[in-house]
């Protein structure tokens, strides 16, 4: 019998947080980084939470050699090739690198599609020192996905894992009992993801995070929101929600260090500007914009670029999309540790630890003032 689950479902946009009594003058008190603890993985590790998705796009060395500066993480795509010398010298390279300020800010990915033999070679190279992975797949609910956490478990038991997606309470405590450490939250909330409308399955990301959050926190779990975050209010609320990371792919997109070629085009503005070789004729002043492609990786141009084709049971569940460029990932996580920082001094938070606990959302059905145009 079909059911209605009639409570309300709640995203990024229906909230704000509500401003509190602060023991912070500044956000410069702040602090961002938080030392974490895991179920499983028997080390501890000092991080602001914010994760680079394992995108073709976003999960590159190069973002990873940026954002471990500012102790945030990234989850490399499974592309890369580590049997290719070169790869393998990279990350053996960055991962001493890494260790010598003792923790190291890499995770390697896989679906469970993928050759497990290399993978488990990877993982028991003892000069390599990978030790941490993140299993990824669309749908966290098919139960080949518990099997294969408790084999990686078993058979590597001082690894941090990673899996996902869920976005309930029930699959996010099997995944942890299983031998995750963390699971990560998100069906659906993607900027180039359409798996909401092509199956009609998904659940408002706030929502999820919250349950998520509370089921991983009661097993000694902890939790990555996946997905849906547009500017630094998001990420903050996906900490309020109770996120112990969060993981982003748009907004890291788009800059010099993510994968894919620079694009400029022409782009008509609104402003008339005089001819100044006909004073009594005007036209519209055309602008240079530059851009990177960003794609989803279950889009058709990623099934192509990276598998060889579409195989013929499945359709695209991403797309592909032009972000505008932003320079280095730099300038990025800058502007979003201190939106960050900002919110914690609003709702006096002195610990990334500690804003779930003084966060209160007031539910809104409105953010923004856009009377006078979006910037
Ligand atoms: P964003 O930060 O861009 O909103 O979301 C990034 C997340 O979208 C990724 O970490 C991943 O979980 C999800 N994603 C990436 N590519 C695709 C895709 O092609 N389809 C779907 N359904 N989700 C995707």
């Amino acid at each position: 019998m079909t059911q209605i689950k009639d409570t309300t479902e709640l995203d990024f946009c229906d909230v704000l947080f509500m401003p509190k009594r602060t023991t912070l003058n500044s956000r410069s008190e702040a602090d961002v980084v938080r030392e974490y603890k895991f179920r499983y993985y028997p080390h501890t590790l000092k991080s602001c939470g914010i994760m680079a998705a394992n995108m073709a796009t976003t999960g590159t060395f190069e973002v990873n050699n940026v954002l471990q500066k500012y102790q945030a993480i990234t989850c490399l795509h499974k592309h890369y090739d580590f049997t290719n010398s070169a790869n393998y010298d990279y990350i053996k390279q960055n991962f001493q690198k890494e260790e010598s300020n003792g923790n190291s800010y890499t995770f390697v990915s896989t679906g469970l599609k993928d050759d497990k033999e290399k993978l488990y070679a990877i993982l028991s190279d003892e000069s390599f020192k990978v030790d941490k992975l993140c299993i990824d797949i669309a749908n966290g609910y098919i139960p080949k996905l518990l099997e294969f956490v408790k084999e990686v478990r078993a058979k590597f038991p001082n690894l941090l894992i990673m899996v996902g997606n869920v976005v309930t309470g029930d699959m996010t405590q099997d995944l942890i009992l299983s031998g995750a450490d963390i699971v990560k939250v998100g069906i659906g909330p993607g900027s180039v993801c359409t798996t909401r409308k092509l199956t009609g399955v998904g659940r408002p990301q706030l929502s999820a995070i919250l349950e998520c959050a509370d089921a991983a926190h009661g097993v000694g779990g902890l939790v990555c929101a996946d997905g849906g975050c547009t500017c630094a209010g998001d990420v903050a609320k996906a900490f309020g929600a109770g996120a112990d990371f969060v993981m982003l792919g748009g907004m890291l997109a788009g800059t010099d260090e993510a994968a894919g070629d620079l694009i400029e085009k022409d782009v008509q503005t609104n402003l008339l500007v005089a001819d100044e070789k006909n004073p009594n004729e005007q036209y519209l002043l055309i602008k240079k914009e530059k851009y990177k492609q960003f794609y989803g990786m279950s889009s058709q141009l990623a099934q192509e670029k990276h598998f060889g084709g579409m195989a013929c049971y499945r359709a695209s569940e991403g797309k592909v999309v032009e972000v505008a460029y932003k320079g280095s990932v730099a300038g990025v996580i800058q502007e979003i540790l201190g939106g960050v920082r900002s919110t914690m001094s609003y709702i006096g938070a002195r610990r990334l630890k500690d804003i779930p606990k003084c966060t209160t959302f007031y539910r809104v059905n409105r953010q923004l003032n856009e009377v006078f145009g979006k910037s």
